[in-house]
């Protein structure tokens, strides 16, 4: 296999500045990493935070962004083992951690004060050729559709991992708050999967089609309703177990504080930039809620949301476009236009 030298890349040099479809140098793996030809890669809303700069964590620049990559092996450092030329290989948020602190040993290496991200602060997958730590890296098992696959790389492994820190019983009430975006619209397909009822929230009719076409009960249109807790606490009996928000929305995400039900948990999984929750101590205390963070998975995590995936539990709702169009994606997502996720093919 012939690996050029040049390749093409959406780059920016500034937070916010413009994105460039360029060429530029396909980079070396170091000693412990992959060379990854990146056939496809999701476009998630954190791409969207990373370009802009608008989270409390400095992004590398410039910077290539991209953490849903999809692709082949094509090259490795002499270090790495276990890992042959031809496999298939994902690059997804987590890209390497210290390995030895109090989260990495506990398995928790999304929480290592050292992590290391792509897209972020390592360049990730909005271009041919990526490198990857070869420890971190997903596992794609042969004969899996590439484009089909990445948005699991971030989106279907962290509502995974989301629901089971929600902590919830087969046959109880999950509302997915952004249930129509990326994460949401795998989020309720992850929930089905592991038995829950699932009540999806988001706004517009297509949204709704779109929300109960992948198998939500109900469907809440927050620019419509005229009064979201109380509708959803009718609708679940009381309010649902446990709320995934994933929307990129401050309001919504201090609601679900006060629709979930008595012993539930609301999961913080969207990033709104500069948000708070408010949540009043007196009902949080007699309801006894749980607000809980939730960040990324871990490599258990990674393999299991894959194999939710390969066994034909979870399609992703993808639209393919070329990766030179990254600008006009970023365009539809901040006005909140998109339904389930974008896929960008790298050669095009
Ligand atoms: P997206 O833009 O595809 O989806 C967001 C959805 O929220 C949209 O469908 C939008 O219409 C909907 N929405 C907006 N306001 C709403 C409201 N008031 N009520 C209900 N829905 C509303 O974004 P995405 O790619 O799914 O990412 C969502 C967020 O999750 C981003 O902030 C992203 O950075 C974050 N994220 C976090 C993690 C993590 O590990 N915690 C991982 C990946 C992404
Ligand atoms: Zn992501």
């Amino acid at each position: 296999m012939s690996i050029p030298k040049t390749q093409k890349a959406v780059i920016f040099e500034t937070n916010g500045g413009p994105l460039k479809y360029a060429d530029i140098q396909v980079p070396k793996p170091k000693a412990n990493e992959l060379l990854i030809n990146v056939k496809y890669s999701g476009v998630c809303h954190t791409d969207l935070h990373a370009w802009k700069g608008d989270w409390p964590l400095a992004t590398k620049l410039p910077l290539v962004g991209g953490h849903e990559g999809a692709g082949v092996v094509v090259g490795m450092g002499e270090n790495v083992v276990g890992w042959e030329i031809g496999d298939y290989a994902g690059i997804k948020w987590l890209n390497g951690s210290c390995l030895s602190c109090e989260f990495c040993n506990t398995s928790n290496e999304s929480n290592c004060a050292d992590a290391d991200l792509s897209g972020y602060t390592h360049d990730g997958s909005f271009q041919q050729y990526a490198t990857a730590d070869a420890v971190q890296a997903a596992r794609i098992p042969k004969g899996v559709d590439l484009a089909q696959v990445a948005p699991i790389l971030c989106a279907g492994i962290t509502v995974y991992k989301a629901l089971k820190t929600a902590n919830l019983a087969a046959g109880q009430w999950v509302a997915i708050s952004g249930a129509g975006g990326g994460l949401g619209s795998l989020a309720i397909q992850y929930a089905k999967a592991m038995g829950y009822r699932v009540l999806g929230i988001d706004g517009g009719e297509e949204k709704g089609e779109f929300v109960k076409s992948l198998g939500a009960e109900y469907y809440v249109d927050f620019t419509k309703s005229k009064d979201v807790a109380k509708e959803i606490i009718k609708v679940t009996n009381g309010g649902p177990h446990g709320v995934i928000n994933v929307s990129v929305s401050e309001a919504a995400i201090s609601q679900s504080c006060q629709y979930v039900r008595s012993l539930g948990t609301v999961v913080l999984v969207g990033l709104p930039a500069g948000a708070k929750v408010t949540a009043p101590v007196f009902e949080s205390v007699v309801k006894s809620i749980s607000i809980r963070g939730s960040y990324v998975g871990n490599r258990a995590d990674t393999a299991e949301a894959i194999d939710f995936f390969t066994r034909g539990l979870i399609k992703c709702p993808i639209k393919i476009a070329g990766l030179s169009e990254l600008p006009k994606i970023y365009e539809l997502m901040e006005q909140g236009k998109i339904i389930g996720r974008y896929v960008v093919d790298t050669s095009k």
